[in-house]
C-alpha cells in the first residue's frame, strides 16, 4: 500500500485540537450573546461544510459528464483500477467538467459517496495517442485522496479552522497530497514525469519539460522566500514534489528543500531515472 506521508498524522491531530478548541470558543461566545457573523458562522460550521459538500456533489451529478463503460472508458477504467488497488469497497464516481483552460482535479464525498472530478483540459492529456500514463497518475492521485480518508466529512469538519491557520493549514494541506501522490506513485509511476510536466507547462507542453533538470532545482533554490511559497502553498512547490516523486527512499520536505545525498553537485548527465526511462532530454515532439 502507498505510505501516508509521515507527517500527515501528527499535523492532523494538532489541527484538529486547534478546531475543536476554536468551535467551543465560539458556542461560549454564542453562549454569552456575542452573535458577530465570524462567531456564528462557525458554529454553524457542521451545517455549513455538509450543505457544502451536497452543493458541490450535485453540480457534478448534473453537470459533469460521468465517466462509464461507455462514456471515457479509458478514465473510468483507471478509477476503477485504482480504487481496487488501494483495497477500496467501492469505485467513487467520476467526473469531467469543463475546464476553460484550468489544470485541475480533485476528490471529496457527500454522506457516503465518493467522487472523482477531473477538469476536461486535464482529462485531454489521456487517450492512447497522448499521455495516458500521466493521467493514470493523475486519477491515482485523486483515488488516493478518497483511499487516505481525505474526503471524509469528519475530517473535513475537524480542519475547519485550516483557511484561518496560515502555515500549519497549509502544512496539513501539502502532508495530504505527498501521500496523495504516493497514491498516483503506487498506480502508476511512469505517469509522474508526464503529470508533473503537466503541472509545469500545460497539456500541450508536458513532454517537453526536463523532469529531471526541474527536479534537479530543488535543493538549488534557496532563500527565505521560497521557503515562505513552499510554506504558504497548498502543494509542495513543483521542485520538490518532483524530487519527492523521484526519490522514493524518504518523505517528501514539508518545510525544508530537498538536499542532495553528501551535498554533492549534480552528476554529469543528470541523475539515474527511477523510471527505467531515458529523462525528457532530448525533448519528444509533441503530437
Ligand atoms: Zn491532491
Amino acid at each position: 500500500m502507498p505510505a501516508r506521508h509521515s507527517w500527515e498524522i501528527p499535523m492532523l491531530v494538532l489541527v484538529v485540537v486547534l478546531t475543536v478548541f476554536a468551535y467551543l470558543i465560539a458556542l461560549l461566545l454564542l453562549a454569552t450573546g456575542n452573535f458577530d457573523q465570524y462567531v456564528l458562522a462557525f458554529a454553524a460550521a457542521p451545517l455549513l461544510l455538509w450543505f457544502g459538500r451536497g452543493i458541490n456533489y450535485a453540480s457534478q451529478r448534473v453537470n459533469g459528464v460521468k465517466m462509464s463503460p461507455t462514456q471515457f472508458p479509458e478514465g473510468y477504467q483507471q478509477v476503477a483500477d485504482a480504487a481496487a488497488r488501494f483495497g477500496m469497497a467501492k469505485v467513487p464516481d467520476a467526473y469531467v467538467v469543463l475546464g476553460n483552460g484550468q489544470i485541475n482535479a480533485f476528490a471529496s464525498g457527500h454522506g457516503f459517496r465518493r467522487y472523482v472530478v477531473v477538469y476536461s483540459d486535464l482529462f485531454e492529456i489521456g487517450g492512447a495517442a497522448r499521455e495516458p500514463d500521466a493521467l493514470a497518475f493523475i486519477i491515482g492521485h485523486e483515488v488516493g485522496h478518497i483511499a487516505a480518508g481525505h474526503t471524509s466529512y469528519w475530517r473535513q469538519l475537524g480542519m475547519f479552522l485550516v483557511p484561518f491557520l496560515p502555515i500549519i493549514g497549509s502544512s496539513l494541506i501539502r502532508a495530504q497530497e505527498y501521500t496523495a501522490d504516493n497514491h498516483g506513485f503506487c498506480h502508476r509511476h511512469t505517469g509522474a514525469p508526464g503529470a508533473m510536466g503537466t503541472l509545469a507547462a500545460g497539456k500541450y507542453m508536458n513532454r517537453l519539460v526536463g523532469f529531471d533538470e526541474m527536479a534537479d532545482r530543488a535543493p538549488a533554490e534557496k532563500g527565505f522566500f521560497v521557503w515562505m511559497v513552499n510554506a504558504l502553498s497548498s502543494h509542495p512547490v513543483l521542485t520538490w514534489r518532483m524530487w519527492a516523486l523521484r526519490d522514493r527512499s524518504r518523505h517528501g520536505k514539508l518545510f525544508m528543500r530537498p538536499e542532495r545525498p553528501n551535498g554533492a553537485a549534480a552528476p554529469m548527465g543528470g541523475y539515474p531515472s527511477s523510471y527505467g526511462q531515458v529523462p525528457a532530454n532530448p525533448p519528444k515532439s509533441v503530437v
